[in-house]
């Protein structure tokens, strides 16, 4: 097997990249948080099979965090991350400090044209201003061809989209699958941090969104959130944040079924203390 290196920094990452565009070698990146799974394996699979050379990231990006204690308690497992990137035969891992990713880092303030002003962008402010930020900052340093996103962060897939096109960032934007669990429940890092009990509820939430689609030829579109707000009351373990049914590429909440042709189901639910979000492609 060959051996995945690791860098720590941004000057020894950019040196080991450049050698491979000298080579004429494609490059796949797959940025992530860490506390891998078989989701994140599979954005490598994919990037595995497009690209020469295959750049993994891990870093808990606090900018992105609004909330202080989610971020202390996000986890964290470098060791384990690191023997499963190693197995999907990733080339490179780039795992930055805080202080190398933030130490020099600008703020910037992008115009996501109101793609931020819904669903997560309302309700964790300023995360997809430090989502975006850290995404072109390791664009800028890994610089790839390709970069490759799960559906399950479906409003950071479209806004990371727009704000590669608007700064025109030559990378090509790879959509990946949501990998799920046996019982449909999304699979996140996240959930380990459910109990037992929580970890077999959270399996409602994505029977829930097999419904509404089955539902949505049937029902106007408020009788369906009214649906999955029902659903949801049924246990106190459950918090619903927001069920939100919007196109496809605006984003923008739908009234009527008349109003897209490309429409998806959002949610955000507290299971317990977690957070969880996923979606459902209606029709397109
Ligand atoms: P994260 O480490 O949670 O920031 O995720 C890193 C990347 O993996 C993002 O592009 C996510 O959308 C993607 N990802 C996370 N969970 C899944 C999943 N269950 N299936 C597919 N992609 C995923």
């Amino acid at each position: 097997m060959s051996n995945m290196h690791t860098s720590n920094t941004i000057d020894e990452v950019k040196s080991q990249l450049t050698k491979i565009r000298e080579q004429g070698l494609s490059i796949g990146f797959v940025p992530t948080m860490g506390a891998l799974h078989k989701g994140h394996l599979t954005l490598i699979k994919e990037a595995r099979k497009e690209n020469d050379f295959v750049v993994c990231s891990i870093f808990v990006n606090p900018i992105q965090f609004n909330n202080k204690t989610d971020l202390k308690k996000y986890p964290r497992n470098i060791e384990l991350d690191m023997n499963m990137l190693q197995k999907e035969k990733c080339d490179l891992l780039f795992y930055p400090s805080e202080d190398e990713m933030l130490s020099t880092y600008q703020v910037e303030e992008f115009d996501f044209g109101g793609l931020d002003q819904v669903m997560e962008g309302k309700f964790r402010p300023g995360h997809f201003q430090g989502v975006a930020t850290i995404v072109k900052r390791l664009f800028e340093i890994i610089e790839p061809q390709r970069a490759y996103f799960g559906m399950k962060d479906y409003q950071q897939l479209v806004i990371i989209h727009k704000t590669m096109k608007d700064n025109n960032l030559p990378v090509e934007i790879v959509p990946c699958s949501t990998i799920r669990e046996k019982d449909g429940l999304a699979m996140s890092s996240r959930n380990q941090l459910l109990s037992k009990v929580e970890r077999k509820q959270a399996a409602t939430i994505y029977k829930v969104l097999k419904k509404t689609k089955i539902h949505s030829g049937f029902y106007t579109v408020n009788e369906i959130k009214q649906y999955v707000e029902a659903q949801f009351e049924k246990s106190k373990n459950f918090k619903l944040e927001y069920i939100e049914i919007t196109d496809m590429y605006t984003l923008k909440p739908l009234k009527a079924w008349t109003q897209s042709n490309n429409v998806i189901a959002c949610i955000a639910i507290q299971v317990g203390n977690v957070r969880l979000i996923d979606n459902i492609i209606l029709f397109s």
